[in-house]
């Protein structure tokens, strides 16, 4: 049977060219992190269903990847004699699944900081650069397979962090060139408007329906509300700051809260990031943004890119207390994420990858391949330039010259290099520079300073 070569749904390969342009965007992140004084970590792809479920909402457990336990799976469900029916898919679903694949990079790394506690220097301030899974609905910008980029600081309540994180958005999204607005805002403050209208036992819905006001729209967004018997008071004093500055925003809050509430919600927070960050001229206070996940307690941010259409390049905030599920209470920490799949995406919509030095292919120089003896001399050569850790190769079989030379171009190797019979016999080898298509002769010793001095 022929098996037709396909993906799962929400996945993808990724080429050397796809390659080398991601890993760019990588290097950036990167770099930008260890300059900030974060330090790596990595978890695995996967952890205890126990760890992972209840801390994404209840959109997020349906979306959770879960693994089928080996071996005979079903030995409990059946030993327990449960039925296969509707109402006990759930208690199903934890026997016959005790493993899933990580959904963000956050709750690992709430579980890594209780393990480890006793290992650690607080705060702690880790990055983690892996891949997450999540069974969305996949479509433009949403997959179900993408790395985040993420950068935590744990065991300090200092807002300093804040004002650091958004710095450290601002210069990464500066130096991939990408043109984008930071939003923040702060989850006392959606806590405080929904108690001053009564809707607090609804406040999880009410964040829900607000988080989809860019997508859906205000009257969309008033339906679900109103739908699902919450007054939209609370969504009517967002909706009347909309088009005013940060600066106006606050005064407007200043009015419609008691002074005795205002400290409260969150206000003092959000007027502190915004004097601390004021050199960042991306950043805007945004009380709209809620931020679907569960866990933010505090200061909550998302990136937006202003060219194009596409949902946020990034997210993030404050939690209080992610730590406390798994035994450690009170430890504060926030963080950020980068959104990789969707930055590459704008990147290449806007053509931004164009306009960037990529590093070409790492091979420097091949040796063209003429067989017989010159081959073998070829190949002496060859072991001495990587000898000097030159990347270098030989095409391995003597095929005709243009053909060899065609897959070295395509490769993006810079120099070809002739080592024929009369090449040996005179000791001068030809070598061709392909960007240019300039050819001259050198010694297998002037060779070697040339791709020396090239590579550095
Ligand atoms: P979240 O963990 O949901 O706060 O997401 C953080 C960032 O990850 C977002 O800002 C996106 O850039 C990215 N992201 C979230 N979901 C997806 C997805 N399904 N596909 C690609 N990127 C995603």
């Amino acid at each position: 049977m022929k098996i037709k070569p396909a993906l799962p749904k929400g996945t993808r390969d990724f080429g050397p060219e796809e390659l080398r342009k991601r890993n760019y965007i990588f290097g950036i992140i990167r770099n930008v992190f260890e300059k900030y004084g974060f330090q790596p970590i990595e978890t695995p792809a996967m952890e205890n269903l126990s760890t992972l479920e209840g801390k994404y909402g209840e959109e997020g457990d349906k979306l959770l990847f879960r693994i089928l336990n080996n071996g005979d799976f079903l030995k409990e469900v059946r030993e327990q004699k449960i039925e296969l029916r509707e109402e006990n898919l759930k208690q199903v679903t934890s026997l016959i699944a005790e493993k899933g694949l990580r959904y963000d990079l956050t709750i690992p790394f709430a579980r890594y900081v209780v393990q480890h506690q006793h290992a650690i220097t607080f705060p702690f301030k880790r990055y983690q650069i892996q891949p997450v899974w999540r069974a969305d609905r996949p479509q433009k910008g949403r997959y179900r397979e993408f790395y985040q980029c993420d950068a935590d600081v744990i065991g300090s309540t200092s807002l300093l962090n804040e004002a650091e994180l958004i710095f450290l958005y601002e210069e990464v999204f500066t130096k991939l060139g990408l043109d984008v607005k930071i939003q923040f805002n702060n989850r006392k403050l959606l806590v405080a408007l929904a108690e001053k209208n009564g809707i607090c036992d609804k406040l999880m819905a009410f964040t829900t329906a607000l988080d989809k006001l860019d997508k859906v729209g205000e009257e969309k967004v008033k339906e679900e509300l109103t739908s699902a018997g919450i007054n939209t008071k609370a969504l009517e004093v967002i909706l009347a700051m909309k088009s005013l500055s940060s600066d106006e925003k606050i005064a407007y809050l200043e009015k419609y809260f008691p002074k005795e509430e205002y400290s409260r919600s969150g206000m003092n927070e959000i007027q502190y990031i915004l004097k601390q960050a004021s050199a960042c001229k991306k950043l805007e206070f945004a009380p709209a943004l809620a931020r679907g996940l569960d866990y933010y307690t505090g200061t909550i941010f998302e990136v937006k890119p202003t060219q194009v259409q596409m949902g946020s390049l990034g997210g993030g905030g404050r939690y209080d207390n992610l730590t406390g599920v798994f035994g450690l209470p009170g430890v504060s920490g926030v963080g950020i994420s980068f959104g990789v799949e969707r930055i590459y995406d704008v990147m290449q919509e806007l053509q931004l990858f164009e306009r960037i030095n990529l590093p070409a292919g790492s091979v420097r120089a091949m040796f063209i391949n003429f067989g017989g003896e010159a081959e073998k001399q070829a190949f002496q050569y060859l072991q001495q330039l990587r000898a000097r850790d030159i990347a270098s190769e030989i095409y391995p079989s003597a095929e005709k010259i243009k053909k060899q030379i065609a897959y070295a171009d395509k490769k993006g190797i810079a120099y070809v290099i002739f080592a024929g019979e009369e090449e040996l016999k005179s000791g001068q080898l030809q070598v061709k520079e392909l960007k240019s298509g300039t050819q001259h002769s050198c010694t297998p010793e002037e060779l070697i300073t040339l791709l020396t001095a090239d590579s550095q």
